[in-house]
């Protein structure tokens, strides 16, 4: 099928209009009519090659893992979803389905690596895969997530990749009532971040570079805000946090959060700034400090992380544009202008 997408063809090239090919729907497949895909900085970071040395990129490249839209056709073995039901796609379409990891539900994890959504080799076509920007995919119905009812569509979008890649380390460091936990950059993940520690019953911090972010900050549900240019304010808090997840895109200084947490607290990097983050050995020595990683979320966790979101009734805090205007959108991210995830409205690839 021939798909219309937007696809950048090299690291320094502005997206624009291409055309793919999606394969017919095999016996498990669902091919889902894309109406909404968020903006992740993962995109940013994919599309200019940044992380070139873990993952380099093959151009054409069409990005986008936060996609919501509706069951146009099913193969003849689906189960789980039917024509005209509502569906999305996260970060992953597939993984190895037998290693260790995957069998604990944790194929972000697969020791054979997880065939993402975008710039993955893709066991089906024998190139890459392409993402959400476009018109249309097709994706094996075990990486399908549900929709539910009640949430606004565009707004649900960006919780496939800024929701679950939250979500899931709070939970597995145990986040609830009783805890103090810092969130570190109010952008996409950011805010999903604030929300979810807030709903779990922690004491929020948020820590922002943003003097403009504050109201915002605690409008979200963070507690208190921090803007962290600030000395004065960062020293009132050393030694106080029992978790901290940072969500920041770009260089800085990780030792500073370091030296917040108390005894045994966890730094926990979400983030995935282009170069290093030097880590001084005395900022974890002294108060049997961990400093951790998490990426995204397995497919379990995503969907109890979007039962979870209509429980609460969460969803994220959007900008809806249209495709035209994602390389300006690109351009405002690297502002930390964003408030709080971009949203491709995807009828603007039809016009
Ligand atoms: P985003 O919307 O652009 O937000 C990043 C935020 O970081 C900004 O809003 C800003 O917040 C802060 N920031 C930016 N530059 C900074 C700097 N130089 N110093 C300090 N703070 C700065 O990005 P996002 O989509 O949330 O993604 C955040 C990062 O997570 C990206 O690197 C992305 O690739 C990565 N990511 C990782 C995973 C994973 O699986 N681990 C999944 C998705 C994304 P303030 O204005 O509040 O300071
Ligand atoms: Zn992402
Ligand atoms: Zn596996």
């Amino acid at each position: 099928m021939a798909t219309k997408a937007f696809a950048a063809q090299s690291a320094a090239s502005p997206l624009a209009p291409h055309s793919i090919a999606r394969r017919e729907p095999l016996a498990t497949d669902v091919a889902i009519e894309i109406l909404y895909c968020g903006v992740c900085h993962s995109d940013l970071h994919q599309v200019r090659n940044e992380w070139s040395e873990f993952s380099p990129t093959t151009y054409p490249c069409v990005p986008g893992h936060e996609i919501v839209g509706r069951v146009t056709q099913v193969g003849k073995d689906v189960k789980k979803f039917k024509t005209g039901d509502l569906a999305a796609v996260g970060c992953m379409v597939d993984s190895c389905r037998h290693c260790a990891s995957c069998t604990r539900g944790l194929e972000q994890y697969c020791e054979k690596n997880p065939t993402y959504t975008y710039n993955s080799p893709d066991k089906n076509s024998g190139g890459v895969t392409f993402g959400g920007y476009s018109d249309s995919i097709v994706v094996d119905e075990s990486f399908t997530l549900k929709v539910p009812a009640k949430l606004d569509l565009a707004a649900t979008a960006p919780l496939l990749c800024a929701g679950i890649t939250t979500y899931s380390p709070l939970k597995h460091w145990k986040v609830g009532p009783g805890m103090k936990v810092g969130i570190v950059g109010l952008g996409g993940l950011g805010h999903m971040g604030v929300k979810f520690a807030r709903a779990l019953g922690a004491h929020v911090v948020l820590f922002t570079t943003s003097p403009g972010k504050i109201e915002d900050g605690k409008r979200l549900g963070a507690h208190e805000v921090v803007v962290s240019k600030n000395a004065d304010e960062m020293a009132k808090h050393r030694g106080s946090f029992d978790f901290i997840l940072d969500a920041v895109s770009a260089e800085h200084d990780i030792n500073a959060y370091l030296a917040l947490l108390k005894l045994d607290g966890t730094l926990t990097l979400v983030g995935a700034p282009e170069k290093p983050l030097p880590v001084a050995a005395f900022s974890l020595l002294g108060g049997r400090k961990s400093f951790a990683g998490s990426g995204i979320g397995g497919i379990a966790e995503t969907q109890e992380m979007l039962d979870f979101c209509a429980e609460h009734g969460i969803v994220c805090e959007i900008e809806m544009i249209p495709i035209q205007k994602v390389n300006e959108a690109y351009d405002r991210l690297l502002k930390g202008d964003v408030k709080y995830r971009f949203v491709i409205d995807m009828a603007s690839l039809k016009a």
